[in-house]
């Protein structure tokens, strides 16, 4: 097949193609290089089946393909935040313009989800089936309630044109290739270990999330968006959850040093929990992770060192 990402030069886009690529398809990666790298593709581009666009979302695009993977949009607070009102526009337009290849050339279109659509979630663990709890104008709204119309425009898409949809909501990822400074606690935490600076911890540190190894959320993906039953949204995640205090302790044990724990203020409608309940990707993809924090930080921090010590 012939497969466009968009986003494809980000921490998961680039995971995205290098599987597809592997598995013999066609990758157009697209991508305005807003959070992505050419370093996460660069060993890619030598294969004749990659191409890379530098194109923004916004726009229009127009390919000759049979399945489209949105994932163009910043993910981590700080860049979505930096310019919130792009964030919104990448989140709609890059729906719509999607969505619109998608009508065109009938391919089959996947949109990456988060599990922010439910905001600060007053339900734990979070199904499907509940409809969040998200602050409409407050400062992470520019991406919840971007990705919630996102959602909204698949479903008409797809209720109005027919269009094949597939929506994924994904939970908390990491792993190689995530962007050190990019703000995001994973990297955050791995990276000040590794520089020998203090570990920033926002608020008390025991707000939770559950941490998804990038390979086991690409594997379901490929399930996602190869089969023919449902249509999502389907929750994506690791269901083991971690305070961030637990996070910080386990990255100063595996990193060593005198690395020492900083408190700073928690950024406003910080989510206090969050776990995915993956019912519906084990019963319909026949899909868990396999990967364990520990394995996933294993392979993370060494991943970081090299880079950082480049
Ligand atoms: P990332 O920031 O590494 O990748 C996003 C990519 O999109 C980057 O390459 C960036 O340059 C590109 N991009 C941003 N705006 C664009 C635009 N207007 N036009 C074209 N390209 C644009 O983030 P990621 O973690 O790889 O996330 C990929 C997708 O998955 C995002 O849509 C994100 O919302 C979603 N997601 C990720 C997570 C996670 O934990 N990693 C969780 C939930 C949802
Ligand atoms: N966080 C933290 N220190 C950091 C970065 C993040 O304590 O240096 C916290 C953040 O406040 C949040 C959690 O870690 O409670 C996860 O943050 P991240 O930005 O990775 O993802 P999200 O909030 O979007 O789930």
């Amino acid at each position: 097949m012939r497969i466009l990402i968009t986003g494809g030069a980000g921490f998961l886009g680039s995971h995205l193609s290098e599987r597809l690529l592997n598995e013999g398809h066609e990758v157009l990666c697209l991508d305005n290089f807003f959070t992505g790298f050419k370093r996460n593709i660069a060993h890619l581009l030598p294969n004749p089946n990659f191409e890379l666009i530098r194109h923004d979302v916004i726009d229009p695009f127009k390919f000759e393909v049979d399945q489209i993977y949105n994932l163009a949009c910043p993910a981590s607070p700080p860049h979505y935040q930096h310019n919130p009102i792009k964030t919104t526009k990448t989140s709609v337009m890059g729906a719509i313009n999607s969505l619109g290849l998608a009508k065109r050339v009938k391919a089959r279109v996947f949109q990456a989800s988060t599990s922010e659509v439910y905001g600060d979630p007053a339900v734990h663990p979070q199904p499907e089936s509940y409809w969040g709890n998200v602050n409409p104008i407050g400062i992470r709204s520019c991406y919840d309630e971007g990705k919630r119309v996102a959602e909204t425009l698949f479903f008409d898409y797809h209720r109005q044109n027919g269009v094949d949809i597939r929506i994924v909501r994904i939970f908390n990822t990491y792993g190689p290739r995530m962007n050190p400074d990019d703000g995001r606690v994973v990297s955050n935490f791995i990276a000040q270990a590794l520089r020998g600076e203090d570990i920033t911890i926002y608020g008390d540190g025991t707000q939770t999330r559950s941490f998804c190894y990038v390979d086991d959320l690409i594997e379901g993906f490929c399930r996602m968006m190869n089969q023919d039953q449902v249509t999502g949204p389907i929750n994506i995640g690791n269901p083991n959850e971690f305070t961030m205090l637990e996070l910080a302790e386990k990255v100063i044990a595996k990193v060593g040093g005198s690395t020492k724990l900083t408190y700073h203020p928690l950024p406003g409608d910080d989510p206090k929990q969050r776990q995915p309940d993956i019912t519906f990707a084990k019963n319909h993809l026949d899909w868990q992770p396999t990967v364990s924090l520990d394995e996933g930080l294993d392979r993370t921090i060494a991943y970081f060192r090299e880079l950082l010590s480049k």
